[in-house]
């Protein structure tokens, strides 16, 4: 593809070359991440790289944000909006089984989420944007979040205060998307990924002989009911036409051919599209769990987590149609692909576009799309030549977005 006659305006020209200018630079910083990666709530060297940079750029930079978040603050030279970029950073706890060059020196750890490369963008992108304050009205939050994976480093970043001085207007972040192409962007209005919440489910009944049933109370038969009938609140309350997920991922009890158990432990995770599905299906599990254990004589324990749980990732129409405006502008209608369905992942990024409007957009690194890698595999490796895209939506946005977005 030759990029340059893809711009439609001068500006995109501008922006387009700037990113080419500055894409092996990029490469070198995802390649120097990717080889040392580290968890969630444990990415200190990573955290140094990204500080390090932004000063080394002049860009007003606090540490130890949500433990090891970085954030950095950038003033265009006139007066504008507060728009908020964020890159996740964390990890995974995978052996990676690639052989490139650039290979985890990290045992059993991994970047196999492509983090390492919305890092890069982003650190590439606030290069350019320190080196073009002229064109920039407002003000730049570069927010470098610790801990994506599970463990809700984006609630944290939010409580201690990153949306606010100065209160960002507008906030954006991308994944990258296997399943899309590159020279890609996935855009969708509204939901593009789902809540995540799980629960943890503990049945008691009375140990006995496996030959006496009627002397003990079973965990393992009631476990079974319990574990079946949660599946009816997808098949039988949930609207046919919005959408749930109830999967129960592991389920332990006994330890004897002979033997009843007195427990049976099992958990699972939901997703939804919706916030109130997603309230109504955690009552429905509640319900169907005690009625169902009840029924069969069994105590219940049950365990909801949903302060880790990530909401619904809901995008705003507005800002989102903005932010395809300029993908358009910069790569050409084809390079902008509107995505039909939501994914049933999660993402907390959720966490922002709760407080403020914003977009999550799927950046396309699938080299063979038809036979996409994997998130989490351990032999992912995103396209880099992506990062031309990414780097340079972000730099589009930072300088065409001069106001609020209503
Ligand atoms: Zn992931
Ligand atoms: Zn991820």
């Amino acid at each position: 593809m030759d990029i340059k006659k893809t711009s439609n305006s001068l500006q995109s020209t501008y922006i387009v070359e700037q990113t080419i200018g500055i894409y092996e630079e990029a490469v070198r910083l995802r390649r120097m991440i990717h080889e040392n990666p580290e968890l969630g709530f444990e990415e200190h060297k990573t955290a140094e790289i990204i500080a390090n940079y932004l000063q080394d750029l002049g860009i007003e930079v606090t540490t130890g944000v949500a433990k090891t978040g970085v954030v950095g603050i950038l003033h265009g030279e006139t007066e504008g909006p507060v728009l908020a970029f964020r890159a996740d950073i964390d990890a995974l706890p995978i052996q990676e089984n690639t052989d490139v060059s650039y290979k985890s020196k990290n045992p059993g750890v991994m970047h196999a989420c492509g983090h390492d490369m919305h890092t890069a963008m982003l650190l590439s992108a606030a290069k350019v944007l320190s080196q073009n304050k002229q064109h920039i009205s407002g003000t730049i939050k570069f927010i470098f979040q610790p801990a994506e994976e599970m463990k809700g480093g984006g609630i944290m970043m939010v409580e201690e205060g990153v949306l606010t001085n100065p209160t960002v207007d507008h906030i954006f972040a991308f994944h990258v998307w296997p399943e899309l192409a590159t020279g890609k962007y996935g855009f969708r209005n509204g939901a593009i990924m789902a809540s995540m919440d799980t629960f943890d489910v503990v049945l008691k009944g009375k140990q006995g002989h496996g030959a006496a049933p009627h002397q003990g109370v079973d965990a393992i038969v009631g476990a079974a009911h319990v574990v079946t009938a949660l599946q009816t609140i997808v098949s039988r309350e949930t609207d046919p036409l919005d959408s749930a997920v109830i999967t129960i991922g592991t389920i332990e009890a006994g330890d004897g051919y002979n033997i009843i158990p007195e427990k049976a432990r099992f958990r699972g995770t939901v997703r939804t599209l919706n916030a109130n599905t997603r309230k109504e299906v955690a009552i429905s599990i509640q319900r169907i769990i005690e009625g169902v254990a009840s029924a069969l004589k069994l105590e219940v324990e049950i365990n909801f987590n949903y302060t880790a749980g990530y909401p619904v990732t809901m995008n705003d129409p507005k800002f989102n149609e903005h932010a395809a405006t300029i993908a358009t502008d910069l790569f050409g209608e084809d390079s902008v692909q509107w995505l039909s369905k939501p994914s049933m992942a999660s993402e907390d990024f959720s966490f922002y576009l709760d407080q403020v409007p914003g977009t999550f957009v799927f950046l396309g690194v699938g080299e063979n799309p038809e036979d996409p890698m994997k998130l989490h595999s351990d032999v992912f490796l995103p396209d880099e030549k992506a990062m031309i895209q990414g780097i340079s939506l972000i730099v589009g946005l930072a300088i065409n977005t001069t106001g609020k977005i209503q």
